[in-house]
């Protein structure tokens, strides 16, 4: 195994907690970027996390999080641009502010990570970047235009760096969820109306977990398929192309 840390960001919950741990069980040194800078939501601390804090949004935190763990652990082979943000309003009405922060925070996020991290990777030989997008960048969802504009924005950086940056090893995959139980949505979730709707649209009838994401994540690390690169994975139980 190459040696190296693979950038985790949002790693304080959720999926980006189940990815570091799932990654750390699998024998990697995983930098824990959160906002929080500890170790993921339910793991001890451990010599195999290298925790950073970083706000996503701000470009001086990414840049000195990546340092530090790239510091900590002997190099960077890989970044998992997990963060990110859920808000719905109705289009006639959406607030250009709310607009700007869900880019900011699911897109902008994402080139500044994977643009900083660059020089770290090529010093490493390579590496493989996962980005997470969501199955929302391919639908038309009421109420969602932000989060969706900010997603397929995900799957164009991914396709693009994936091209720019063949020729220095890099590989560039972004992983799109459907519904995964999460505080991201936990209350729509909880409502009955809603769980309903989702085991009636849902080929699996369920949503996903936080583990299932991370199994896909952590064994594209494993596996290491260097001519799988720019494609967008879809992890969604089926959902979005179900009739
Ligand atoms: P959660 O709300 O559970 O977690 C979001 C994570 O992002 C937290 O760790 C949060 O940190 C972090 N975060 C948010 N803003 C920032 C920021 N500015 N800087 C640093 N960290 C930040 O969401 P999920 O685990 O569900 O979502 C993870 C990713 O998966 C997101 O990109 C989301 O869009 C995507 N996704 C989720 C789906 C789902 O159904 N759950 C479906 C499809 C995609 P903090 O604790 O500091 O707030």
């Amino acid at each position: 195994m190459a040696k190296g840390a693979i950038a985790v960001t949002g790693t304080s919950r959720g999926i980006g907690a189940a990815i570091a741990a799932e990654l750390k069980r699998r024998g990697f040194s995983v930098g824990c970027l959160s906002r929080a800078g500890g170790p993921p939501a339910g793991e001890d601390d451990d010599p195999a996390y290298h925790c950073a804090q970083c706000d996503v949004t701000d470009e001086t935190s990414i840049r000195e999080a990546l340092q530090e763990v790239t510091t900590a652990a002997g190099g960077l082979i890989g970044v998992v641009n997990n963060a990110g943000l859920h808000k719905e309003s109705k289009s006639s009405t959406l607030a250009t502010a709310e607009f700007e922060e869900l880019m900011a925070t699911n897109a902008t996020s994402v080139m500044t990570m994977c643009r900083e991290a660059y020089p770290h990777l090529k010093a490493a030989g390579g590496g493989k970047i996962v980005n997470i997008g969501s199955f929302f960048d391919k639908i038309g969802v009421p109420r969602n235009l932000a989060y969706c504009a900010s997603k397929a924005a995900v799957g164009a950086i991914t396709r693009c760096l994936a091209v720019e940056w063949a020729r220095d090893a890099i590989t560039v995959l972004d992983v799109a969820p459907g519904y995964i139980l999460t505080d991201i949505n936990r209350d729509l979730m909880e409502d009955d109306k809603f769980r309903g709707w989702i085991e009636s649209r849902s080929p699996l009838r369920r949503p996903g977990d936080t583990d299932e994401v991370a199994r896909l994540v952590a064994a594209l690390y494993s596996e290491d398929i260097p001519f799988l690169t720019g494609e967008t994975i879809y992890i969604d139980g089926g959902q979005g192309m179900a009739i």
